[in-house]
């Protein structure tokens, strides 16, 4: 059926054997479910049972590309991971760019599973069909950089792709993330599935000529997207995803101190134009992208002096403004510290954040902190709440076990927990667009703004939605989150897409071009098909609607100062927006997925 862009095989490598297999990709599961995001879907529903412990060798991880990874247009740089999270105690999905997911096509791979678990510290080799499992105990407290090095040479110095953990993730952290090249799947603890199978990272190479169905069409489209990228994507050239710290903080949306509040007033110290000005060293790029909205930063005087990191806006408004933090240079500083040790940064700020208020209030003391005074503000406290989790020492060993941890075990701490199925919140305050609260609650993977929907356009760019309004923010919500499913299927980068056609209303020749055959009427409903496949995945691990509901400082408090001053956004209110949603999706109002909806999207014969 496909005259290109899918290779049909599915690499899969046993730890405990240290023996790989190459399977073949069931025509059916692409045609119904794209690659990427759907495939990984798909094989972790067939595979991993609901009661599978994140660090069981049961759990596994599902490596997937999508048909446009590795192919001649901009940004196909992508490819997705579905593992048991260790921050979650539930399906996650995650996604990256980097050079890996490219390299692994070439090898002739669409998807890649690890099982099993390594009896001593291991590295992975693939060179094209060749698989070599190689000891890795010399490398134990590297840092992901340091791994990422080692491996490189391994491959005697050719270009290649490469996955690496840190510390963190050797200790089982559980918001350790997996180095990709000079990307990462961030959020979700993967890192620690990895340190649970004792695999200190993985390299690959791929030789092959990825084929696709009409060349000089692919050619064609590829000039005229880079040629508009140049126009539509130039701030994210010139700034990165840091351009949005100003414009956030402006409409009362920046996690200040915990989220206490929604408006940081030192952003001009942080803001996207003094990183350009003062620490902007150079951009970097995923594979083939024209766009390069990755930036370099270094510190050039002052305490950090030296400090050098790749800051996104998630990573300073966490570790920034959410901690109270006003000093760019220690932003930096705790990046690259985060980097190094293999934190998520965006969990890592929640859990200082945390640890701030809770000091603040008088609910914890030096004795807990390791003698640190972990007031706001405080960026020596910052970097040494961070080490503490890295290192799992004094309250730091309670905060390596993720959110959901710190609730069951601290519950008298509930107020001051920002949360959704045990996921810190992202870098927006719900309370200050409507719709942002639900992306939280409904996201298949806890709080997160990217897999549940970004509607920082609809809401308070474009002026096509009353940010404060209910109605209307369940089919919102719904159709952005389809469109990032099949986006994040086809193996893309979203900054990209609409460069593409891949709207909402998916338009143009680039699918019949790369596979000879046209997905482009079906995307959405691949969209809505992954969504609730995952869903389904999720009922089965327990989840309804309880767990889609936002914690008690967004329901509960009123935002007290800036822009937002006075807003809230009550449980009475959530309801109504959670309601339509379902009813959008075609589930229950307890959140489960209907059989009508299983038929209607073409689910059975997919799912039990
Ligand atoms: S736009 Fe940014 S994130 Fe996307 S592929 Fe390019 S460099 Fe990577």
């Amino acid at each position: 059926m496909f005259d290109g862009a899918y290779r049909g095989r599915l690499l899969r490598i046993d730890l405990t054997s240290r023996r790989s297999t190459i399977e073949t990709i069931r025509e059916k599961y692409i045609k119904t479910l794209l690659g990427g995001r759907g495939l990984a879907a798909k094989y972790y529903y067939d595979e991993i049972q609901p009661d599978s412990e994140p660090f069981d060798n049961t759990n596994k991880l599902f490596f997937f590309t999508g048909p446009l990874t590795g192919l001649p247009l901009p940004s196909t740089t992508k490819f997705q991971l579905a593992t048991k999270s260790p921050e979650t105690r539930m399906y996650l999905c995650s996604n990256s760019g980097g050079d890996f997911g490219p390299q692994l096509k070439a090898a002739g791979f669409d998807g890649m599973i690890i099982e099993g678990q390594a009896k001593d510290w291991t590295y992975l080799l693939i060179q094209d069909d060749k698989i070599v499992f190689e000891n890795a105990s010399g490398w134990r407290g590297y840092s992901t950089e340091q791994t990422r090095q080692e491996l490189q040479n391994a491959l005697g110095g050719h270009r290649g792709g490469v996955l690496s953990i840190g510390p963190a993730a050797e200790k089982l952290v559980r918001i350790s993330y997996i180095n990709v090249d000079t990307r990462a799947f961030g959020r979700g603890g993967a890192g620690a599935v990895l340190g649970s199978k004792k695999l200190k990272g993985i390299a690959v190479r791929g030789t092959g000529e990825i084929p696709v169905a009409d060349q000089v069409k692919i050619n064609e489209i590829r000039r005229a997207a880079i040629q508009q990228l140049k126009t539509s994507r130039a701030n994210h050239t010139k700034y990165g995803t840091p351009q949005y710290i100003e414009v956030i903080n402006e409409l009362g949306c920046m996690p200040t101190r915990n989220f206490q509040t929604a408006f940081f007033e030192e952003t001009d110290r942080i803001d996207a134009h003094m990183m350009r000005s003062q620490y902007w060293k150079k951009n970097y790029a995923c594979y083939r992208c024209p766009v390069a909205c990755g930036k370099v930063c270094v510190v050039k005087n002052g305490p950090y002096k030296g400090a050098r990191a790749r800051t996104e806006f998630e990573t300073i408004g966490l570790l920034g403004p959410n901690c109270g933090i006003a000093d760019f240079g220690a932003i930096v500083k705790a990046n690259q510290l985060c980097d190094e040790i293999g934190l998520d940064t965006m969990s890592t700020g929640n859990a200082v954040a945390l640890t701030m208020e809770l000091f603040e209030r008088g609910l914890i003391s030096r004795a807990d902190t390791d003698g640190i005074d972990a007031r706001f503000g405080n960026a020596e406290a910052l970097l040494a709440i961070i080490e503490l989790i890295g290192n799992r020492k004094a309250i730091g060993d309670l905060l390596a076990e993720g959110m959901h941890q710190v609730r069951r075990q601290k519950p008298e701490w509930s107020p001051y927990i920002l949360e959704v199925k045990g996921m810190p919140f992202a870098a927006y305050e719900p309370r200050g667009f409507h719709g942002n609260g639900l992306t939280y609650g409904t996201s298949n993977r806890g709080a997160c703004h990217n897999v549940g929907g970004w509607t920082i356009r609809a809401e308070l760019q474009s002026g096509q939605y009353d940010r404060y309004a209910l109605e209307g923010k369940g089919e919102l919500v719904k159709t952005i989150q389809d469109n990032r499913a099949y986006v994040d299927s086809l193996g893309l980068c979203t900054v990209v897409r609409g460069s593409l056609g891949f709207s909402d209303n998916p338009k143009g020749e680039v699918m019949k071009a790369a596979t000879g055959y046209d997905f482009m009427p079906e995307l959405m409903d691949i969209g809505a098909r992954v969504y609730t496949l995952e869903r389904l995945i999720l009922n089965r691990e327990g989840i309804r609607r309880r767990d889609d509901l936002l914690p008690e400082r967004t329901t509960n408090e009123a935002i007290p100062s800036g822009p937002t001053k006075g807003r809230i956004l009550t449980q009475d209110m959530y309801s109504i927006m959670l309601d339509e949603y379902y009813q959008a999706r075609g589930w229950s109002q307890d959140g489960v997925v209907q059989d009508d909806t299983i038929e209607r999207l073409g689910l059975e014969g997919l799912v039990e």
